[in-house]
Order: C-alpha cells, then structure tokens, then sequence
C-alpha cells in the first residue's frame, strides 16, 4: 500500500526489533534461525507484552469492577485504561470499545444483537432488525469469520445474503457494488483479504452503502497491525480488531461501534456484569460498553495488548507499513522467478499488504509448507478459513506467507530460496 512514510527501519533498527521478539531466538526444525512468515495467522510477541501480563498475574490481580480492596482497583485501572488506549490507537471513543474474546466473537456480537433485535429485543434502530426482503451484503473474500455469522442471520430471519465479486486476481470487482440494493440493511467486508493481501476500497463501498442508508462492518484483522488505521477517516458504522494478530496476547479482541447504535443494541451474552437490576422474572440492562461485557473478562490479555499497542505507537504504524511494503514487493519480485508458482491475489505491490498466498503446479500446500519448514521457514497452509475466495482462484487450499515488522530481507532471500527447492524436490519441475 502507499505509506503515509518511505523510510523502511535500518539495519540497526531492525536488529533491535528483533531483539525484542524473544521467539525469535529458536531454531527451526534444519537448526538454522527461524524464520517467521506467519503473521497473518498469528504474530509474535514482544518481551515488553509478554512483561505486561506476567506483571499483572505477579502484582496487580484482582477481580475488575467488582470490589472495593487494592488489587481490584489496581486491575480495574488497568483494564479501563487499556480500554482507552485501544481507543486511541484507531481514533475512537473509550466507551464505543467492547472487549470480546476475538474478532470472530466480535463480529458474532452484531450479527447475534441483530437477530435478537429481529426476535423482538427492544431497538428504536430500524437498521438492526432483519426479515424477508431485507439484504446483507458481503464479499467473496471474506473470511469465514465475517460469513458465516450473516449466513445464519439470515437463514433465521429470512433477509437474504449477497456478495460483492471479485476480479480475477481476488480484488473487488466494483461494478458488482449494484448488489447493495436500496433494501440492503447491512454491509460488512475485510479491510484486507487474509489470502490475497488485497486491500480493499474502502472509500467506495462505505459511500454505496451509505447512499442506500445500510450500516457498514469492517474487519481489520489484516490491517491494524500493518498500516495506520483511523476509524472516524474510514466512516464505518463497526469495526472488530484482533489482538493476537497485533503482537498481543491470544483470548482478546474488541467491537468498536458508533456509540448511539451500540446504545440502540440488545445485548448478545448475557449474565453477570452485563445488568442494571434482576428480578426474578426479568432483567435490565446496562449501558455499552458493560451491556456487550457479560461475565469475567481476560484481563491480564487486555493489559498486554496495551503493551502491544504502546509497542506498535513506539516503533510508528508508518514505519512499519513502509517496512512491510517493502519487504512484500521482494516477496512478489522473489516468487515471480520461480517457474510453477502462481501468486494468488494482486502483483501490483501497491494494491496488497505482504501476505502472499501462492499455489506450487503439481504440489499440495501442504508439502509446501513442509519443505519450507524443513528449510525452518514458517509458513501457513490450507484454506485460511477462506474457502469461497479459494474456490474464486480454482483451488481448494494454498500456501501461504506473510511479513511483518520483524522480518528482514534474509528472511525472504531464505524463503524464495526455499521455495525454489520445492518442485525439484517432487520432481515436477
Ligand atoms: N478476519 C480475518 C480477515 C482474519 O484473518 C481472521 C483470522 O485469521 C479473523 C477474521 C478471525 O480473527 P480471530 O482469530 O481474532 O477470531
């Protein structure tokens, strides 16, 4: 993608990146250094994050908002002050911030409120009750993440489902944006596609959804930790973020929504810290964020993915992008030399972030990705939850390799040379 900055680390810098990254001291499996082209499927952790939590358990444990001793003052700071700073790192409110315990849950929490709206939960939004004649628009890039939870809203409430096509190279095809018709309730798609890198058009498919007054769902799992991310610039109505694919710990991500629909909202889980009053026979409830928050929370991962998002800030979100680009156009220039080996996804660098999914002619991804690791190069393969958009590229599965801050150039040169062993090892070249 173009970078709000050029300047890519020095070796210095990088070298000090890396440091940080204590994992990063393993050997693979060959005995030679590790090399780490797994991000998009989960990142590494800084020591700074892994000291976060480990600080919290040794220091400050303690139940949040539910106590009136030290310790569950000291944690309920630190949770509500990591809620602020998620805040912060995209540009948004501290209260329009709900912790889930991952993207997937988060983007299950709209699509759950919904159906409870359609059911008949109380909302005075129009927008978040579904039925027959009602549309929901995707993408065919979705991850399973962002489908399957529409697919089954609207299966129980019988609104229908459509897509936006693709290009042949997995970009969105535009000219298919007339599938968000005037009856079209929500629109909900991926920043950047977890397979091809493709980064999506924003700007044109939030205006078409607008214009037809449905609400908009971004998945940023693909681009937060890749590329400034400004959540007011974007104009979306939600956003869900990862934390695991931030540096940060595993077992927390967050809903970011406008504030005056998460009020308008039913809850989604339902049970302790989530009420106002309960009765016997009935139960009311509390105000976002603590509407969508029921029962305890991972806290100890809340608070190191502040760490991470402190790390991301320190180190700039646009020194980072420019890094990645770079190191994404070597990725692409690398594979084009190797004869048999198909890109799946944009080659034009600025239309991508460095994840890089390809099919090697006459070898599974599977035996890829086996022979990269012998070689101690960590790649991804199978469909990447993502089965539609391979169905697109006329596979069923692929490899799949992706950089981020902590890869340096030898990682790559490791990597395409590895990947140029593939098919003369199987004979297929
Ligand atoms: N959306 C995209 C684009 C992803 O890449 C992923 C994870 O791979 C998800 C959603 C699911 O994220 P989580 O693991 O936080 O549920």
């Amino acid at each position: 993608m173009s970078s709000l900055s050029n300047t890519t680390f020095t070796g210095v810098e990088l070298d000090n990146i890396r440091r940080d990254f204590p994992i990063l001291r393993r050997l693979g499996r060959s005995g030679e250094p590790l090399v780490y082209l797994d991000s998009a499927a989960t990142s590494q952790k800084p020591q700074q994050v892994i000291d976060a939590v480990s600080q919290f358990y040794s220091l400050h444990n303690g139940a949040v908002n539910r106590g009136t001793h030290l310790l569950a003052d000291e944690s309920t700071d630190a949770y509500e002050q990591a809620r602020a700073r998620v805040a912060q790192f995209i540009g948004a409110k501290s209260a329009e911030i709900v912790w889930t315990k991952n993207a997937t849950e988060a983007l299950n929490l709209v699509a759950g409120s919904m159906l409870q709206a359609s059911l008949g939960a109380p909302t005075e939004l129009d927008n978040l009750r579904l039925g027959e004649g009602d549309r929901i628009v995707v993408t065919r890039a979705e991850h399973h993440a962002n489908l399957v939870p529409w697919q089954i809203l609207c299966a129980r409430t019988g609104a229908e489902l459509a897509w936006l096509d693709l290009h042949e190279d997995g970009r969105i095809d535009l000219e298919t944006l007339n599938r968000i018709t005037p009856n079209t309730k929500v629109v909900a798609f991926t920043h950047v596609s977890n397979v091809t890198g493709a980064i999506s058009p924003v700007a044109q498919i939030v205006a078409a959804a607008q214009s037809v007054g449905a609400l908009t769902v971004l998945d940023t799992c693909q681009s937060s930790a890749h590329m400034p991310l400004n959540i007011s610039a974007l104009d979306v109505d939600f956003a869900v973020l990862s934390s695991h694919k931030m540096y940060g710990p595993t077992g927390v991500g967050a809903l970011w929504g406008r504030g005056e629909i998460l009020a308008q909202m039913p809850p989604f889980l339902t049970g302790g810290s989530m009420v106002t009053d309960v009765s016997m026979e009935e139960t009311t409830f509390q105000t976002p964020p603590s509407r969508f928050e029921a029962g305890s929370q991972p806290v100890a991962q809340i608070v190191g993915w502040s760490a991470a998002l402190d790390y991301l800030d320190k180190v700039g979100m646009d020194r980072i992008c420019a890094h990645e680009d770079a190191l994404g156009a070597m990725m692409l220039e690398g594979i084009a030399n190797i004869p048999g080996v198909r890109v799946l996804g944009p080659t034009e660098p600025s239309e991508r972030v460095a994840v890089v999914a390809f099919a090697v002619d006459g070898v599974h991804p599977h035996d890829v990705g086996q022979i990269l690791d012998a070689h101690s190069v960590a790649i991804r393969v199978g469909h990447h939850c993502a089965i539609p958009l391979h169905r697109h590229f006329g596979v069923r599965s692929s490899a799949r390799a992706s950089a981020s801050m902590v890869t340096s150039e030898t990682d790559i040169d490791r990597f395409v040379f590895a990947l140029g062993k593939v098919r003369d090892f199987f004979g297929v070249a």
